[in-house]
C-alpha cells in the first residue's frame, strides 16, 4: 500500500517545519529540480532504521489567508486524519499547554488514529520535567524533544514506527496491477473511472474541483486483477483545504506512489497548462509506468492532423515522458476506452520486466563498439559489466573503470539501446553508474 504516511501537526510556531526538516534530512526524494517539477517541502520521504515513510508537514500547507488559527488547525487535523497512518502532534515545552493544544488533541483523540505526542524546544536535559503538564492532553506519554538540537527524535520515531502496518499487511499480491488516474480537477478522472469500470460507481460532478471519496476499487477484467485508485476523491465536500492546489497535488503524489501504472489525464478540449506539467513531473519522478490519456476527445473539433498536432504538443511539453504512450479517448462517448486496460497490462509488464544479464552484456558490448564511450584527458570510460538491479522501474547498473568519465549523453545512448532491444514502453528506465571494485 505504498509507504506509511506520518503527518506532523501542531499550532503555529511549535517547531513543525524544523522537525519535518530533521526527519527528511537532505533527501527530498520525490521532488527535484527537473523540468516541470517544483520543489515542495510539504511531503517528502523520511527514514528511520529500516523504515521508510512519507512525512507531511501540515503546517506548510497554505489555507485561506484569513482563517483563524483554530480553523487552520481543524483543516490540518482533518488532513492528517485522512492521510496519515501515524500523527505526530508537536507542542511547545517552553510555553506549556495552551487552549489550542487542548482543542487539537481533542480532535485527534476522536479519530482513533495513533498519535505520538512530542514536547519540543526542550533543548537541555533539565527541561525534561516540562513534559508532565502535557499528560493532560490525553494522548499518552509525551516525548521530550528538541528539533533544533536534534534531541529525543530517536525515541519519538521508535514510537512512531511501532504503529506502522506490519510487513505482512503491506505485502500485496504481485499479480494485481494498481492503477491511478491523476490529473488536475475537471479533466474527467471520475468519468474515466466510471467508463473503465463500466458502471456509475463514482459520482460525477459538473462543478470543477468538487470532490468525491477517494476509493480503491478492486476489479477484474479478462482474468487480470486491478485496483483502481481514484484521486479525484477527497473526503468531505466544500472544505477549504480541498480546493488548495497543494493539497490536490499532494493527494496525486500519494496515489502515484501507491500505483504501478499511472494514467495521466489531460483535457483535450483545453490543452496543456502548468498544473498538468507539475503532476506529470511527479509521475515521472516516482518511477511508475505512465500512460498519457487525452480525454474529452469527442469535444475537440478535429481534422486529420489534430491528433498528430496534439501528440507533438505533448512531446514538447513533457519531454521527460517520451516513453509514455498516448491514448485519445472520450469518457463520455466511450470512444477507445476499451484500449486503456490492454495498454495498462503492457506497461505494467514492461515496468516489471527483467532482462537476463548475459543478453544485457552482449547488447552493451555491441553498443560500445558502435559508439565508443567518452574519454577525458586521454582516459576512456570502460564498461566492464552491466546488470539489472531492480524492476519497477527497470534499473540498470553499469560497472565502469571510472564513473567520472560517464556523460549524461552516453547514459542516454545506452538507455536508448536497451529500449531498442526490449519493449520498455510506458516505463522509465534508470541507469546508474558505479565503480567496478
Ligand atoms: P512551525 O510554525 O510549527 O513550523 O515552527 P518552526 O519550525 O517554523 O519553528 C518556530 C520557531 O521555533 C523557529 O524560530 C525555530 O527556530 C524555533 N524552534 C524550533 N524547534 C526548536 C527547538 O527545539 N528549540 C528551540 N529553542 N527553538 C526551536
Ligand atoms: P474530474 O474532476 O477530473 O474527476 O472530472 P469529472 O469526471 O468530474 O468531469 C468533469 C466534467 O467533464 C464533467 O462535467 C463531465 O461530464 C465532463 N466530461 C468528462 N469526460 C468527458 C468527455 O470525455 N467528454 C466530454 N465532452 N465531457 C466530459
Amino acid at each position: 500500500m505504498g509507504l506509511p504516511v506520518v503527518a506532523i501537526v501542531g499550532r503555529p510556531n511549535v517547531g513543525k517545519s524544523t522537525i519535518f526538516n530533521r526527519l527528511v534530512g537532505e533527501r527530498i526524494a520525490i521532488v527535484e529540480d527537473k523540468p516541470g517539477v517544483t520543489r515542495d517541502r510539504l511531503y517528502a520521504k523520511g527514514e528511520w532504521l529500516d523504515h521508510n515513510f512519507h512525512v507531511i508537514d501540515t503546517g506548510g500547507i497554505e489555507f485561506g489567508e484569513n482563517d483563524q488559527i483554530l480553523t487552520q488547525m481543524r483543516y490540518q487535523a482533518e488532513l492528517a486524519i485522512d492521510e496519515a497512518d501515524v500523527i505526530i502532534m508537536i507542542t511547545d515545552g517552553r510555553i506549556g499547554v495552551t487552549d489550542a493544544d487542548l482543542e487539537l488533541a481533542r480532535m485527534l483523540n476522536r479519530t482513533g488514529k495513533p498519535v505520538v505526542l512530542a514536547v519540543n524546544k526542550l533543548d537541555n536535559p533539565d527541561m525534561r520535567n516540562e513534559i508532565y503538564d502535557f499528560y493532560q492532553l490525553g494522548l499518552g506519554e509525551p516525548f521530550p524533544i528538541s528539533g533544533s538540537h536534534g534531541l529525543g527524535l530517536g525515541d519519538m520515531l521508535d514510537e512512531v514506527v511501532k504503529h506502522f502496518p506490519t510487513k505482512e499487511e503491506e505485502d500485496r499480491p504481485d499479480d494485481v496491477i494498481r492503477v491511478s488516474i491523476i490529473g488536475r480537477p475537471n479533466v474527467g478522472k471520475s468519468s474515466l473511472t466510471n467508463a473503465i469500470l463500466g458502471e456509475e460507481r463514482v459520482i460525477v460532478s459538473e462543478i470543477a474541483g468538487t470532490t468525491r471519496d477517494a476509493i480503491d476499487t478492486p476489479f477484474e477484467r479478462d482474468g487480470q486483477q486491478y485496483v483502481l485508485v481514484d484521486t479525484a476523491g477527497m473526503r468531505k465536500r466544500g472544505k477549504v483545504y480541498e480546493s488548495t492546489e497543494k493539497y490536490s497535488v499532494m493527494r496525486a503524489m500519494k496515489a502515484i506512489e501507491d500505483s504501478d501504472v499511472v494514467l495521466m489525464v489531460l483535457n483535450g478540449e483545453e490543452g496543456i497548462i502548468e498544473q498538468d506539467k507539475k503532476i506529470a513531473g511527479y509521475a515521472h519522478e516516482a518511477g511508475r509506468g505512465v500512460i498519457i490519456v487525452v480525454n474529452k476527445w469527442d469535444a475537440v473539433e478535429k481534422d486529420d492532423k489534430t491528433m498528430q498536432h496534439f501528440t507533438q504538443l505533448i512531446r514538447e511539453e513533457f519531454k521527460y515522458l517520451d516513453y509514455a504512450p498516448i491514448l485519445y479517448v472520450s469518457a463520455k462517448t466511450k470512444q477507445r476506452i476499451h484500449t486503456i486496460l490492454p495498454k495498462v497490462n503492457e506497461v505494467a509488464e514492461a515496468h516489471a520486466m527483467r532482462v537476463p544479464t548475459s543478453v544485457l552484456n552482449d547488447l552493451v558490448t555491441d553498443a560500445t563498439i558502435m559508439t565508443p564511450p567518452p574519454t577525458d584527458k586521454g582516459k576512456r570510460l570502460k564498461i566492464n559489466y552491466v546488470t539489472q538491479a531492480a524492476v519497477k522501474p527497470p534499473t540498470f547498473i553499469l560497472f565502469v573503470n571510472d564513473p567520472e568519465l560517464m556523460h549524461f549523453s552516453y547514459e542516454r545512448y545506452i538507455e536508448n539501446k536497451i529500449r531498442e532491444a526490449f519493449v520498455f514502453e510506458g516505463t522509465p528506465v534508470r541507469i546508474l553508474t558505479r565503480k567496478k571494485t
